[in-house]
């Protein structure tokens, strides 16, 4: 399960009033909108475990994945704050590229196993902005703004990125309204591909790909008996196997957005 911050009082009183505005726009009862609350999710880096973890045949044999409870009813509008990339990372073109290519796999289902990458989620990439991700150093959620961000900044030591996640309604049928990543801008942490001699680094295009997950619902699966998949709790270092979804990532994300 997701570590739920509890600074959930303080994010409903920022809310409340705009909770109200938008019930009245959308013509929606206030009644209907009952919390919002966020998940932080943290890909720890575990200890001592091979680069090859997500390379067996478990990828596409394990059907493993857990729900978050709330999903996008509408499309996922996401923007990248580039003047937050740091500069070890080089063009940020290539940055942005990967992030997105991470977005699209989610929204497609696209995934190592043959399965059809034809998911009913809607995303796109809308350009560059100024806001930065609504997460804490420490992780937690801070206030939403109405953009949905991805930025790099400081994140404490054992956190690779957080995704934070906005929603209204009940834990099972929950309606997201916002979600941010702050993605650790340690030097050296990420890499676009592999670099010689690799060691405590990791694939920013994989960790986005786990990340974008939690964006559309998805909760993590515990890497001692999942490692193989996406959403395991740990990322391996050196690893690119985790770009695409493996199975249980892939048939959870199906359950819920598969129309067809
Ligand atoms: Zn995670």
């Amino acid at each position: 399960m997701p570590k739920i911050d509890n600074g959930l009082a303080a994010i409903l009183r920022a809310l409340l009033p705009l909770v109200l505005c938008a019930a009245w726009l959308v013509g929606e009862p206030p009644m209907t909108m009952h919390a919002a609350r966020f998940a932080v999710i943290v890909p720890g880096p575990p200890i001592g475990q091979p680069a090859e973890a997500a390379m067996d045949g478990a990828r596409c044999a394990d059907p493993a994945g857990t729900w978050l409870g709330m999903r996008w009813r509408t499309e996922l509008k996401w923007r990248v704050n580039e003047r937050t990339i740091p500069a070890y990372l080089g063009d940020r073109t290539a940055v942005v590229n990967a992030l997105r290519s991470a977005a699209t796999t989610v929204q497609t289902g696209r995934n190592d196993c043959g399965l059809p990458a034809n998911l009913g989620i809607s995303e796109s990439y809308a350009g560059k902005t100024d806001h930065v991700a609504g997460v804490t150093p420490s992780g937690g959620c801070g206030e939403r703004d109405g953009a949905n961000s991805v930025s790099f900044g400081p994140l404490n030591k054992g956190l690779l990125a957080v995704t934070c996640i906005w929603w209204y309604g009940g834990k099972e049928n929950g309606r997201s309204v916002e979600t941010d990543i702050l993605i650790d801008d340690t030097e050296g942490l990420f890499f676009l591909s592999t670099p010689p001699a690799c060691t405590n680094r990791w694939d920013l295009e994989g960790t986005l790909t786990h990340e974008f997950g939690h964006a559309f619902g998805l909760g993590h699966v515990a890497f001692a008996q999942h490692s193989a998949l996406t959403m395991t709790d740990g990322l391996p270092d050196c690893s690119t196997a985790y770009r695409g979804l493996g199975l249980g990532d892939y048939l959870t994300l199906k359950q819920q957005y598969g129309t067809n």
